[in-house]
């Protein structure tokens, strides 16, 4: 039996529906937001898939098949990943998935590949997925997992059934975490650093990456301050998650725009955003926190590529400091 979230009832009733009467598609598109427990619902359709004796459609837990994939080592079930975090898949990874493919299948009821993030395949692996997908042998399940669908090629959308995951409920999340939060630990400030995403609020409350943000934040605003230097700030922080770090940064931005609109702010106080950063609806207009907006996306793309961070992010704090001083007289007329 699964434990997975409620919130993942309508597309995993389909699956265990379409397991127990042996037709699974050969190829699923699985697209969610990040962070509400994807993973574990791939990992559950790929245990059931490689289960010897389901029940009603679910993995049974204790058959070799289960204990194998519970191992770690079934023979039947591979996992293709960017070897870097945030990188591309390489074209490498794709041919070997298809060797993998093509070789005879074990005991196991299907042989199961998951391709996550699928969104980095870049032109030519995607073309190599691409004759794999056209003619998979018998009892193949590729699983694709993406929170960004769109950017997957037309070609390769259209060969894979889609399964949309949708995120919880706030109700949903809340009572999840509940039971999940150390004592003392805010839910609903957790929930919104995390876009309601549960599993990432979890993740959050558990490791130093608040303390992190904060340290973040509050360098950034001095940076634009001047209190720190652009280099001393880009050198200091290179080393880290390049794309956490531009999360942050959207999140703040996000934030500073639905304040300037009128909306209320959705990161509480306790989010605690370097002082720099909470005066930002009063030092710029909308039209130029839209500007960085639109950059802070163009660099996310960029890190997906090969590129020295420490210049990145030196680009990035000077464009900041550029707008800033650009709407100084705002700011003192
Ligand atoms: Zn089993």
């Amino acid at each position: 039996m699964s434990a997975l979230p409620p919130w993942f009832d309508p597309a995993w009733q389909r699956l265990r529906t379409q397991r127990t009467q042996d037709r699974l598609p050969h190829a699923l598109l699985i697209h969610g937001p990040e962070g509400i427990g994807e993973r574990d619902f791939v990992r559950a359709l790929a245990a059931a898939a490689l289960c010897e004796t389901p029940e009603d459609g679910d993995a049974c837990g204790h058959c070799d098949g289960c204990v194998l994939f519970r191992a770690g080592n079934h023979p039947d079930y591979s996992e293709v990943r960017p070897e870097e975090e945030g990188k591309q898949l390489r074209i490498d990874q794709i041919r070997d998935l298809a060797g993998f493919v093509g070789l005879s299948r074990g005991r196991a009821p299907y042989k199961v590949v998951v391709l996550t993030p699928a969104d980095r395949l870049n032109d030519n692996a995607a073309n190599a997925l691409l004759k794999t997908l056209e003619e998979p042998p018998p009892r193949t399940l590729l699983l694709l997992l993406t929170s960004r669908p769109g950017r997957l090629p037309a070609t390769i959308r259209s060969r894979c059934q889609r399964v949309p995951l949708h995120a919880p409920t706030p109700d949903q999340a809340r009572a999840w975490l509940a039971e999940r939060l150390p004592a003392g630990a805010d839910a609903d400030v957790l929930l919104a650093l995390a876009h309601g995403a549960p599993q990432a609020a979890l993740a959050l409350a558990g490791g130093d990456t608040l303390t992190r943000r904060a340290a973040f934040l509050d360098d950034f605003g001095s940076c634009l301050d001047g209190r720190l230097g652009v280099v001393a700030f880009a050198g200091k922080w290179c080393k880290e998650a390049q794309a956490t770090l531009a999360a942050w940064l959207n999140d703040v931005l996000a934030d500073a725009i639905r304040r300037a609109s009128g909306a209320p702010s959705r990161l509480s106080e306790q989010s605690a955003d370097g002082a720099g950063l909470r005066r930002l609806p009063e030092a710029l207009d909308l039209q130029s926190m839209f500007k960085l907006l639109h950059e802070l996306q163009q660099y996310r793309r960029l890190l997906e590529t090969p590129v020295n961070p420490q210049m990145l992010l030196e680009g990035l704090a000077v464009s900041w400091k550029s707008a800033l001083a650009a709407q100084a007289p705002r700011r003192n007329g």
